[in-house]
């Protein structure tokens, strides 16, 4: 096994994303794929069987959430919308009722519109280019990447918040806090991918999953680590990060949590709901309200009358 100065040191100058030259540190995309043929969770949007569309919504599903509360709903969504055009064909405010309690409901509504997009633009079929990925509503740079390559095999940088932990430690050498994903951590990546569409493929999956279970935020498990002997950061004593610790986010008694009350009792009910109902949810009239307020101007929730509310149609 090579010792930890035979690692390359990544720099600002490497090539561009996509480029499809041969990475300039094969030896940790080789560890990390090994590691992952081993060890990567058997995850229904792996199959082949999912296709672009089951990759795409999974996709979307995961952002901000955790695998486990994802799972039930990708599966049920799958079932009731297997194409995009089933999704498209409905009212958004089913795309809202089906995502349930995942969070963030925006995303349903973004996803509605993507699927009328990928319908009226692509023939109902998710499109392989990733300008194509990126024009659609809703889908940003890391889902369009993740599309291309997960969907379609391709090699291009994938990059969420456990591939540039990962990064920053094994190839940088540093405990970065997050930040957002620079051109230059599009650049570090790309240039760790072995030149194979495919195989940069299974690596890109294979990074994101070590920064998920084994390079985690707090208390890495590096004596489990594939990449052990070549890690910049292991090498370099650990160092600690300078960036400021973060908060974890409270939920009970945000807004985020009267939103989160108000839709499910529209997403139960079969039709238009009367104010009195809503009041029950919440007792502070002036934060409910508010609430209220936030999800009519997002779109998730029409008025229907002076004091009648329901999920779009
Ligand atoms: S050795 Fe530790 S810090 Fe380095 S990449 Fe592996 S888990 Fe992360």
């Amino acid at each position: 096994m090579a010792s930890m100065t035979t690692t390359t040191p990544m720099t600002a100058g490497a090539a561009p994303p996509g480029t499809g030259q041969a990475p300039a540190n094969p030896v940790l995309a080789d560890l990390v794929v090994d590691w992952f043929g081993a060890h990567a969770r058997d995850l229904p949007w792996r199959h082949p069987e999912a296709g672009p569309w089951g990759v795409l919504v999974s996709e979307i599903m995961l952002q901000q959430t955790p695998v486990h509360r994802v799972l039930p709903v990708w599966e049920t969504w799958l079932r009731r919308w297997p194409t995009p055009a089933g999704l498209a064909a409905e009212p958004s405010g089913e795309a809202v009722r089906e995502w349930g309690r995942l969070g963030y409901p925006r995303r349903a509504l973004r996803l509605h519109q993507a699927a009328g997009a990928i319908v009226e633009r692509h023939g109902g079929a998710v499109p392989d280019q990733l300008d194509d990925l990126l024009a659609l509503p809703g889908v940003g740079t890391y889902t369009a990447r993740a599309v291309a390559a997960f969907a379609f095999r391709q090699r291009h940088a994938v990059i969420d918040v456990n591939v540039r932990r990962f990064v920053a430690r094994a190839v940088e050498g540093t405990a970065a806090g997050p930040t957002a994903v620079s051109r230059r951590d599009l650049e570090l990546v790309a240039d760790l991918l072995p030149a194979d569409p495919e195989t940069a493929a299974r690596a890109s999956a294979a990074f994101m999953e070590l920064g998920a279970l084994v390079c985690v935020a707090r208390a890495p498990r590096c004596p489990a680590c594939p990449v052990q002997e070549h890690c910049g950061w292991l090498a370099a004593g650990s160092p600690p990060s300078d960036a400021p610790a973060r908060r974890p986010q409270g939920y009970a008694g945000t807004d985020r949590q009267v939103r989160g009350r108000l839709l499910a009792v529209l997403r139960d009910a079969t039709g238009p709901v009367e104010q009195e109902l809503l009041d029950q949810v919440w007792d502070e009239p002036v934060q409910r309200g508010r609430a209220l307020a936030g999800l009519l101007a997002d779109g998730l929730v029409v008025r229907c009358a002076p004091g009648v509310y329901a999920l779009p149609t």
